[in-house]
Protein backbone atom coordinates (compact mmCIF):
# COMPACT_ATOMS: atom_id res chain seq x y z
CA UNK A 1 0.00 0.00 0.00
CA UNK A 2 1.33 3.85 -0.69
CA UNK A 3 2.41 5.69 1.92
CA UNK A 4 0.04 8.69 2.72
CA UNK A 5 0.34 12.55 3.41
CA UNK A 6 1.03 12.65 7.49
CA UNK A 7 0.00 15.90 7.11
CA UNK A 8 -3.75 14.54 7.01
CA UNK A 9 -5.63 13.27 10.86
CA UNK A 10 -3.81 10.24 11.70
CA UNK A 11 -5.42 6.82 11.12
CA UNK A 12 -6.73 4.88 13.31
CA UNK A 13 -6.44 0.95 13.11
CA UNK A 14 -6.48 -2.13 15.87
CA UNK A 15 -3.51 -3.57 15.56
CA UNK A 16 -0.15 -2.71 13.84
CA UNK A 17 2.86 -4.82 13.81
CA UNK A 18 6.37 -3.27 12.97
CA UNK A 19 8.52 -5.40 10.80
CA UNK A 20 8.06 -8.15 8.29
CA UNK A 21 10.66 -10.77 8.88
CA UNK A 22 9.81 -14.04 10.20
CA UNK A 23 8.88 -12.95 13.11
CA UNK A 24 6.42 -9.98 12.39
CA UNK A 25 4.42 -12.22 9.74
CA UNK A 26 3.80 -15.25 12.17
CA UNK A 27 2.40 -12.64 14.65
CA UNK A 28 0.50 -11.01 11.93
CA UNK A 29 -0.81 -13.82 10.06
CA UNK A 30 -1.91 -15.24 13.38
CA UNK A 31 -3.86 -12.04 14.73
CA UNK A 32 -5.63 -11.75 11.55
CA UNK A 33 -6.58 -15.59 11.53
CA UNK A 34 -8.15 -14.71 15.29
CA UNK A 35 -10.17 -12.15 13.55
CA UNK A 36 -8.18 -8.45 14.46
CA UNK A 37 -7.76 -5.87 12.03
CA UNK A 38 -4.12 -6.15 11.38
CA UNK A 39 -1.86 -3.17 9.65
CA UNK A 40 2.03 -4.24 8.76
CA UNK A 41 4.50 -1.76 8.45
CA UNK A 42 7.82 -2.47 6.91
CA UNK A 43 9.82 -1.11 4.39
CA UNK A 44 9.43 -3.22 1.04
CA UNK A 45 13.22 -2.51 -0.32
CA UNK A 46 14.97 -5.05 2.16
CA UNK A 47 12.66 -7.70 1.74
CA UNK A 48 14.62 -10.44 0.94
CA UNK A 49 17.85 -9.33 2.41
CA UNK A 50 17.49 -9.67 6.28
CA UNK A 51 17.82 -12.44 8.91
CA UNK A 52 14.57 -14.16 8.13
CA UNK A 53 15.93 -14.66 4.52
CA UNK A 54 19.83 -15.59 5.03
CA UNK A 55 19.78 -17.66 7.66
CA UNK A 56 20.85 -21.49 7.91
CA UNK A 57 17.17 -22.75 7.51
CA UNK A 58 16.95 -25.37 10.36
CA UNK A 59 14.23 -25.45 12.64
CA UNK A 60 16.48 -26.20 15.47
CA UNK A 61 14.14 -27.17 18.52
CA UNK A 62 16.91 -29.54 20.09
CA UNK A 63 19.08 -25.84 20.41
CA UNK A 64 17.81 -25.99 24.21
CA UNK A 65 21.25 -24.41 25.76
CA UNK A 66 21.59 -20.92 26.00
CA UNK A 67 25.17 -19.45 24.42
CA UNK A 68 25.91 -18.04 27.31
CA UNK A 69 27.35 -21.08 29.29
CA UNK A 70 29.46 -22.26 31.66
CA UNK A 71 31.31 -24.17 28.67
CA UNK A 72 31.72 -21.01 26.99
CA UNK A 73 33.44 -18.98 29.77
CA UNK A 74 35.94 -22.00 30.12
CA UNK A 75 37.14 -21.46 25.90
CA UNK A 76 36.44 -17.50 25.50
CA UNK A 77 40.05 -16.99 25.45
CA UNK A 78 40.69 -19.41 23.08
CA UNK A 79 37.92 -18.34 21.38
CA UNK A 80 38.94 -14.57 21.33
CA UNK A 81 42.26 -15.48 20.39
CA UNK A 82 41.79 -17.36 17.11
CA UNK A 83 42.07 -15.80 13.39
CA UNK A 84 39.40 -18.85 12.31
CA UNK A 85 37.45 -18.48 15.80
CA UNK A 86 34.01 -18.89 14.87
CA UNK A 87 33.20 -16.16 17.18
CA UNK A 88 35.27 -12.63 16.98
CA UNK A 89 34.47 -9.13 18.27
CA UNK A 90 35.00 -5.94 15.73
CA UNK A 91 37.86 -3.92 17.74
CA UNK A 92 35.84 -0.77 17.24
CA UNK A 93 32.56 -1.64 18.59
CA UNK A 94 34.37 -3.43 21.92
CA UNK A 95 33.02 0.32 23.74
CA UNK A 96 29.63 0.40 22.76
CA UNK A 97 29.48 -3.87 23.29
CA UNK A 98 30.55 -4.23 27.12
CA UNK A 99 27.79 -3.67 29.09
CA UNK A 100 26.29 -6.55 26.93
CA UNK A 101 29.30 -8.21 27.07
CA UNK A 102 29.50 -7.93 30.71
CA UNK A 103 25.29 -9.28 31.05
CA UNK A 104 26.40 -11.66 28.73
CA UNK A 105 29.03 -12.79 30.91
CA UNK A 106 26.90 -12.75 33.82
CA UNK A 107 24.27 -14.98 32.29
CA UNK A 108 26.80 -17.04 31.55
CA UNK A 109 27.44 -18.75 34.82
CA UNK A 110 25.39 -21.73 36.22
CA UNK A 111 22.63 -20.81 37.91
CA UNK A 112 21.49 -18.18 35.42
CA UNK A 113 22.06 -20.59 32.26
CA UNK A 114 20.10 -23.37 33.87
CA UNK A 115 17.51 -21.05 34.11
CA UNK A 116 17.69 -19.76 30.70
CA UNK A 117 18.02 -23.02 29.32
CA UNK A 118 14.49 -24.29 30.85
CA UNK A 119 12.81 -21.05 29.81
CA UNK A 120 13.86 -21.62 26.28
CA UNK A 121 13.43 -25.24 26.22
CA UNK A 122 9.57 -24.19 27.08
CA UNK A 123 9.49 -22.67 24.10
CA UNK A 124 11.30 -25.21 21.66
CA UNK A 125 8.26 -28.20 22.78
CA UNK A 126 6.15 -26.08 21.34
CA UNK A 127 8.59 -25.47 18.04
CA UNK A 128 8.57 -28.33 15.50
CA UNK A 129 4.50 -29.07 15.80
CA UNK A 130 4.36 -25.06 15.32
CA UNK A 131 6.01 -24.82 12.10
CA UNK A 132 4.41 -28.15 10.99
CA UNK A 133 0.60 -26.51 11.44
CA UNK A 134 2.31 -22.51 10.67
CA UNK A 135 3.82 -24.63 7.12
CA UNK A 136 0.21 -26.51 6.25
CA UNK A 137 -1.62 -23.17 6.85
CA UNK A 138 0.47 -21.26 4.45
CA UNK A 139 1.18 -24.00 1.97
CA UNK A 140 4.51 -24.49 2.77
CA UNK A 141 4.91 -28.04 3.76
CA UNK A 142 6.57 -28.53 0.84
CA UNK A 143 9.69 -26.66 2.21
CA UNK A 144 9.62 -28.29 5.16
CA UNK A 145 12.16 -30.73 5.41
CA UNK A 146 11.69 -33.39 8.09
CA UNK A 147 14.90 -35.42 8.31
CA UNK A 148 16.42 -34.32 11.31
CA UNK A 149 20.14 -32.65 11.57
CA UNK A 150 23.61 -33.63 12.12
CA UNK A 151 25.79 -31.62 14.98
CA UNK A 152 29.36 -33.08 13.72
CA UNK A 153 32.32 -34.41 16.31
CA UNK A 154 35.84 -33.84 14.58
CA UNK A 155 37.71 -36.56 17.66
CA UNK A 156 36.56 -39.28 20.13
CA UNK A 157 37.75 -36.09 22.58
CA UNK A 158 35.10 -33.27 21.58
CA UNK A 159 32.43 -35.97 21.74
CA UNK A 160 33.51 -36.98 25.53
CA UNK A 161 33.41 -33.11 25.95
CA UNK A 162 30.29 -32.68 24.81
CA UNK A 163 28.44 -35.46 27.12
CA UNK A 164 27.91 -32.92 29.66
CA UNK A 165 25.89 -30.67 27.27
CA UNK A 166 23.89 -34.21 25.33
CA UNK A 167 23.00 -35.00 29.24
CA UNK A 168 21.94 -31.70 29.54
CA UNK A 169 19.43 -31.39 26.25
CA UNK A 170 18.30 -35.15 27.08
CA UNK A 171 17.17 -33.60 30.61
CA UNK A 172 15.15 -31.12 28.74
CA UNK A 173 13.12 -33.28 26.80
CA UNK A 174 15.13 -33.52 23.52
CA UNK A 175 15.66 -36.87 21.59
CA UNK A 176 18.99 -37.19 20.32
CA UNK A 177 21.16 -40.32 19.24
CA UNK A 178 25.17 -40.62 19.26
CA UNK A 179 26.53 -41.77 15.90
CA UNK A 180 29.95 -42.79 14.78
CA UNK A 181 31.82 -41.95 11.63
CA UNK A 182 31.18 -45.02 10.01
CA UNK A 183 27.34 -43.98 10.79
CA UNK A 184 28.21 -40.56 9.62
CA UNK A 185 29.58 -41.45 6.72
CA UNK A 186 26.16 -43.68 5.41
CA UNK A 187 23.72 -41.13 6.59
CA UNK A 188 25.84 -38.37 4.58
CA UNK A 189 27.91 -40.22 2.40
CA UNK A 190 29.83 -36.73 0.88
CA UNK A 191 31.69 -36.91 4.71
CA UNK A 192 33.12 -40.33 4.05
CA UNK A 193 36.01 -38.86 2.74
CA UNK A 194 36.08 -36.60 5.75
CA UNK A 195 35.76 -39.89 8.56
CA UNK A 196 38.13 -41.80 6.47
CA UNK A 197 40.90 -38.70 6.78
CA UNK A 198 39.65 -38.44 10.66
CA UNK A 199 38.23 -35.08 10.35
CA UNK A 200 34.98 -36.42 11.31
CA UNK A 201 34.46 -39.20 14.50
CA UNK A 202 30.71 -39.12 14.98
CA UNK A 203 28.11 -36.88 15.81
CA UNK A 204 25.13 -36.17 17.80
CA UNK A 205 21.95 -36.70 15.60
CA UNK A 206 18.48 -35.26 16.24
CA UNK A 207 16.04 -37.06 14.44
CA UNK A 208 13.07 -34.38 15.10
CA UNK A 209 14.90 -31.63 13.46
CA UNK A 210 13.47 -30.27 10.91
CA UNK A 211 14.67 -27.88 8.39
CA UNK A 212 13.34 -25.16 5.46
CA UNK A 213 14.57 -26.33 2.20
CA UNK A 214 14.04 -22.03 1.02
CA UNK A 215 13.77 -19.72 3.43
CA UNK A 216 13.08 -17.00 1.27
CA UNK A 217 10.27 -18.69 -0.69
CA UNK A 218 9.23 -19.48 2.81
CA UNK A 219 8.51 -16.02 3.77
CA UNK A 220 7.36 -15.41 0.35
CA UNK A 221 4.51 -17.80 1.01
CA UNK A 222 3.80 -16.54 4.64
CA UNK A 223 3.75 -12.98 2.86
CA UNK A 224 1.34 -14.12 0.79
CA UNK A 225 -0.67 -15.81 3.77
CA UNK A 226 -0.94 -12.40 5.73
CA UNK A 227 -2.19 -10.75 2.44
CA UNK A 228 -4.67 -13.45 1.98
CA UNK A 229 -5.82 -13.14 5.84
CA UNK A 230 -6.67 -9.69 5.23
CA UNK A 231 -3.42 -8.00 6.87
CA UNK A 232 -2.98 -4.57 4.98
CA UNK A 233 0.83 -3.58 4.26
CA UNK A 234 2.28 -0.37 4.76
CA UNK A 235 5.64 -0.04 2.43
CA UNK A 236 7.65 2.17 5.00
CA UNK A 237 10.01 2.85 8.33
CA UNK A 238 8.26 3.33 11.58
CA UNK A 239 10.93 6.33 12.93
CA UNK A 240 8.36 7.87 15.33
CA UNK A 241 6.52 5.74 18.32
CA UNK A 242 4.51 7.42 20.95
CA UNK A 243 2.59 5.09 23.84
CA UNK A 244 -0.71 6.55 23.89
CA UNK A 245 -2.06 7.95 27.30
CA UNK A 246 -5.55 5.13 27.12
CA UNK A 247 -3.46 2.36 25.34
CA UNK A 248 -1.76 1.99 22.57
CA UNK A 249 0.46 4.14 20.20
CA UNK A 250 1.19 6.45 17.47
CA UNK A 251 3.60 5.67 14.99
CA UNK A 252 4.80 8.04 12.37
CA UNK A 253 7.10 7.55 10.18
CA UNK A 254 7.62 8.88 5.97
CA UNK A 255 4.48 8.84 4.56
CA UNK A 256 2.70 7.04 7.93
CA UNK A 257 0.72 8.41 10.51
CA UNK A 258 -1.46 5.59 12.78
CA UNK A 259 -2.81 5.58 15.93
CA UNK A 260 -3.37 1.67 17.00
CA UNK A 261 -4.99 0.12 19.86
CA UNK A 262 -2.01 -2.29 20.24
CA UNK A 263 1.15 -2.39 18.29
CA UNK A 264 3.88 -4.90 18.39
CA UNK A 265 7.48 -4.31 17.85
CA UNK A 266 8.99 -7.14 15.72
CA UNK A 267 11.69 -5.35 13.96
CA UNK A 268 14.73 -7.77 14.65
CA UNK A 269 18.02 -6.23 15.28
CA UNK A 270 16.40 -2.56 14.55
CA UNK A 271 14.13 -3.16 17.59
CA UNK A 272 15.61 -1.12 20.31
CA UNK A 273 15.04 2.33 20.18
CA UNK A 274 11.25 1.32 18.88
CA UNK A 275 11.38 -0.66 22.41
CA UNK A 276 13.14 2.58 24.45
CA UNK A 277 10.42 5.02 22.68
CA UNK A 278 7.73 3.37 24.55
CA UNK A 279 9.88 3.11 27.58
CA UNK A 280 11.36 -0.50 27.67
CA UNK A 281 14.87 -0.31 27.74
CA UNK A 282 16.24 -3.85 26.34
CA UNK A 283 19.86 -4.36 26.00
CA UNK A 284 19.68 -5.67 22.19
CA UNK A 285 23.14 -6.11 20.43
CA UNK A 286 23.18 -8.03 17.07
CA UNK A 287 25.50 -10.93 16.30
CA UNK A 288 26.32 -10.45 12.83
CA UNK A 289 26.52 -13.92 11.11
CA UNK A 290 27.27 -14.99 7.15
CA UNK A 291 26.61 -17.56 4.37
CA UNK A 292 28.49 -18.90 1.34
CA UNK A 293 26.06 -20.66 -1.47
CA UNK A 294 27.44 -23.17 -3.89
CA UNK A 295 25.10 -23.82 -6.60
CA UNK A 296 27.44 -26.82 -7.90
CA UNK A 297 27.21 -28.45 -4.87
CA UNK A 298 23.23 -28.27 -4.24
CA UNK A 299 23.10 -32.40 -3.92
CA UNK A 300 25.81 -32.85 -1.35
CA UNK A 301 24.04 -33.23 1.78
CA UNK A 302 20.41 -34.70 2.94
CA UNK A 303 20.20 -32.32 5.54
CA UNK A 304 21.70 -29.61 7.57
CA UNK A 305 24.76 -30.63 8.69
CA UNK A 306 27.02 -28.66 11.97
CA UNK A 307 30.83 -29.15 12.98
CA UNK A 308 29.64 -27.51 15.31
CA UNK A 309 32.68 -26.33 17.03
CA UNK A 310 33.38 -24.27 13.89
CA UNK A 311 29.82 -22.39 14.40
CA UNK A 312 28.41 -23.19 11.06
CA UNK A 313 25.43 -24.93 9.16
CA UNK A 314 26.06 -26.86 6.05
CA UNK A 315 22.61 -26.52 4.87
CA UNK A 316 21.44 -28.05 1.76
CA UNK A 317 18.87 -25.69 -0.43
CA UNK A 318 16.50 -25.30 -3.34
CA UNK A 319 19.23 -25.37 -6.09
CA UNK A 320 22.32 -24.39 -3.70
CA UNK A 321 24.48 -25.77 -0.87
CA UNK A 322 24.38 -22.30 1.94
CA UNK A 323 27.00 -22.38 4.18
CA UNK A 324 25.98 -20.00 6.85
CA UNK A 325 27.19 -18.98 10.62
CA UNK A 326 29.95 -17.49 12.70
CA UNK A 327 29.21 -14.72 15.61
CA UNK A 328 30.81 -11.25 15.00
CA UNK A 329 30.03 -8.66 17.44
CA UNK A 330 30.56 -5.32 15.98
CA UNK A 331 26.75 -3.57 15.46
CA UNK A 332 24.81 -2.68 12.75
CA UNK A 333 26.73 -0.39 10.64
CA UNK A 334 29.70 -2.00 9.44
CA UNK A 335 30.65 -3.50 6.07
CA UNK A 336 30.87 -7.39 5.85
CA UNK A 337 34.11 -8.37 6.68
CA UNK A 338 36.17 -10.41 4.10
CA UNK A 339 37.92 -11.93 6.46
CA UNK A 340 35.11 -13.72 8.37
CA UNK A 341 33.89 -14.70 5.02
CA UNK A 342 37.70 -16.49 3.71
CA UNK A 343 37.20 -18.20 7.01
CA UNK A 344 34.17 -19.59 6.45
CA UNK A 345 35.08 -20.81 3.29
CA UNK A 346 38.01 -21.94 4.54
CA UNK A 347 36.01 -24.48 7.10
CA UNK A 348 33.70 -25.49 4.71
CA UNK A 349 36.82 -26.53 2.02
CA UNK A 350 38.25 -28.35 5.74
CA UNK A 351 35.05 -31.07 5.37
CA UNK A 352 34.89 -30.57 1.21
CA UNK A 353 38.20 -29.84 -0.27
CA UNK A 354 36.72 -30.10 -4.01
CA UNK A 355 34.18 -27.17 -3.56
CA UNK A 356 33.50 -24.61 -6.36
CA UNK A 357 34.06 -21.39 -6.24
CA UNK A 358 31.02 -19.83 -4.11
CA UNK A 359 28.19 -17.92 -6.07
CA UNK A 360 27.05 -15.62 -3.56
CA UNK A 361 27.80 -14.32 0.23
CA UNK A 362 25.20 -12.52 2.30
CA UNK A 363 25.87 -10.81 6.14
CA UNK A 364 22.84 -10.67 8.00
CA UNK A 365 22.21 -9.47 11.61
CA UNK A 366 20.73 -11.59 14.36
CA UNK A 367 18.69 -9.88 16.87
CA UNK A 368 20.49 -11.23 19.74
CA UNK A 369 19.42 -10.45 23.71
CA UNK A 370 22.63 -11.84 26.85
CA UNK A 371 20.62 -14.35 28.18
CA UNK A 372 19.88 -15.66 25.04
CA UNK A 373 15.63 -15.63 25.40
CA UNK A 374 13.73 -13.13 23.18
CA UNK A 375 11.39 -10.41 24.69
CA UNK A 376 7.96 -11.36 24.32
CA UNK A 377 5.45 -9.78 25.97
CA UNK A 378 3.77 -5.95 26.97
CA UNK A 379 5.68 -3.34 27.43
CA UNK A 380 5.09 -2.01 31.56
CA UNK A 381 3.47 1.27 31.75
CA UNK A 382 2.45 1.54 28.11
CA UNK A 383 -0.44 -0.80 27.78
CA UNK A 384 -1.18 -1.85 24.53
CA UNK A 385 2.83 -1.76 23.69
CA UNK A 386 4.10 -5.53 22.63
CA UNK A 387 7.39 -6.52 22.18
CA UNK A 388 8.52 -9.83 20.22
CA UNK A 389 12.55 -9.78 18.89
CA UNK A 390 15.59 -10.43 20.31
CA UNK A 391 14.99 -14.21 19.27
CA UNK A 392 19.18 -14.60 18.31
CA UNK A 393 20.50 -17.35 16.73
CA UNK A 394 16.54 -18.88 16.53
CA UNK A 395 14.13 -16.54 15.08
CA UNK A 396 12.99 -18.72 12.61
CA UNK A 397 12.51 -21.75 14.71
CA UNK A 398 10.60 -19.81 17.22
CA UNK A 399 8.40 -17.88 15.15
CA UNK A 400 5.52 -19.92 15.30
CA UNK A 401 5.77 -19.95 19.44
CA UNK A 402 6.29 -16.40 19.15
CA UNK A 403 3.18 -15.36 17.55
CA UNK A 404 0.72 -17.67 19.75
CA UNK A 405 2.29 -16.34 22.96
CA UNK A 406 1.80 -12.80 21.56
CA UNK A 407 -1.96 -13.58 20.44
CA UNK A 408 -2.73 -15.46 23.57
CA UNK A 409 -1.56 -11.82 25.29
CA UNK A 410 -3.61 -9.76 22.83
CA UNK A 411 -6.37 -11.36 23.13
CA UNK A 412 -6.20 -11.87 27.37
CA UNK A 413 -6.34 -15.54 27.54
CA UNK A 414 -3.89 -17.86 29.74
CA UNK A 415 -1.24 -18.49 27.88
CA UNK A 416 -0.45 -22.13 27.20
CA UNK A 417 3.03 -21.70 28.06
CA UNK A 418 4.51 -19.55 31.15
CA UNK A 419 5.62 -16.15 29.47
CA UNK A 420 7.24 -14.70 32.31
CA UNK A 421 10.48 -15.57 31.26
CA UNK A 422 10.17 -13.32 28.20
CA UNK A 423 8.68 -10.65 29.91
CA UNK A 424 10.21 -7.10 29.02
CA UNK A 425 10.69 -5.70 31.86
CA UNK A 426 12.81 -8.83 33.26
CA UNK A 427 16.68 -6.56 32.24
C1 LIG B 1 23.88 -16.66 9.48
C2 LIG B 1 22.58 -16.87 10.22
C3 LIG B 1 22.04 -18.14 10.32
C4 LIG B 1 20.86 -18.35 11.04
N1 LIG B 1 20.32 -19.61 11.08
C5 LIG B 1 19.17 -19.83 11.76
C6 LIG B 1 18.56 -21.12 11.77
O1 LIG B 1 19.06 -22.06 11.14
N2 LIG B 1 17.44 -21.30 12.52
C7 LIG B 1 16.86 -20.27 13.21
O2 LIG B 1 15.86 -20.50 13.89
N3 LIG B 1 17.38 -19.01 13.16
C8 LIG B 1 18.51 -18.77 12.46
N4 LIG B 1 19.05 -17.51 12.42
C9 LIG B 1 18.41 -16.44 13.19
C10 LIG B 1 17.17 -15.92 12.49
O3 LIG B 1 17.42 -15.74 11.12
C11 LIG B 1 16.73 -14.60 13.13
O4 LIG B 1 16.62 -14.75 14.53
C12 LIG B 1 15.36 -14.19 12.59
O5 LIG B 1 15.37 -14.15 11.19
C13 LIG B 1 14.93 -12.85 13.15
O6 LIG B 1 13.71 -12.56 12.54
P1 LIG B 1 12.97 -11.19 12.80
O7 LIG B 1 11.69 -11.23 12.04
O8 LIG B 1 12.89 -10.96 14.28
O9 LIG B 1 13.97 -10.08 12.21
P2 LIG B 1 14.38 -9.76 10.71
O10 LIG B 1 14.29 -10.93 9.83
O11 LIG B 1 15.68 -9.04 10.78
O12 LIG B 1 13.24 -8.76 10.24
C14 LIG B 1 13.15 -7.44 10.76
C15 LIG B 1 12.07 -6.70 9.99
O13 LIG B 1 11.87 -5.42 10.57
C16 LIG B 1 11.89 -4.43 9.55
N5 LIG B 1 12.27 -3.16 10.16
C17 LIG B 1 13.45 -2.82 10.75
N6 LIG B 1 13.38 -1.55 11.21
C18 LIG B 1 12.11 -1.11 10.96
C19 LIG B 1 11.42 0.11 11.21
N7 LIG B 1 11.99 1.13 11.84
N8 LIG B 1 10.13 0.24 10.75
C20 LIG B 1 9.52 -0.80 10.12
N9 LIG B 1 10.13 -1.98 9.86
C21 LIG B 1 11.40 -2.12 10.28
C22 LIG B 1 12.87 -4.98 8.53
O14 LIG B 1 12.72 -4.33 7.28
C23 LIG B 1 12.41 -6.44 8.52
O15 LIG B 1 11.24 -6.57 7.75
C24 LIG B 1 20.21 -17.26 11.68
C25 LIG B 1 20.73 -15.97 11.53
C26 LIG B 1 21.88 -15.76 10.80
C27 LIG B 1 22.40 -14.37 10.64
Amino acid sequence: MQPRDPQQTPEEGEIAVIGAGVTGLSIALRLAREGHEVTLIAPTDQAGEGASHGNAGVIADYAVLPLGQPGLLRDLPRLLLSSTSPLSIRAAAIATLAPWLLRFLRQSLPRPAQRNAQALASLMNRAGSGWQDLAAEIDGTELLRANGALLLYESERESIAAEGGRAWQRALGVQLEQLGGAEVAQMEPALAAAVSAGKVAGAAYFPDGRSVTDPTAMMRKLANATAMAGVRRIDTHVTGLRPGGRGGASLTGPGLSLTARHVVIAAGAWSAPLAQAAGARVPLETERGYHLEFDAAASRFSRPVSPERRGFYFCPMAGRLRVAGTVELGGLNAPAAPRRLRALERHARHFLPDLPPPCRQWLGFRPSLPDSLPVIGPVPGARGVWLAFGHGHLGLTLAPVTAEVIADGVAGRQAALDPAPFRPGRF
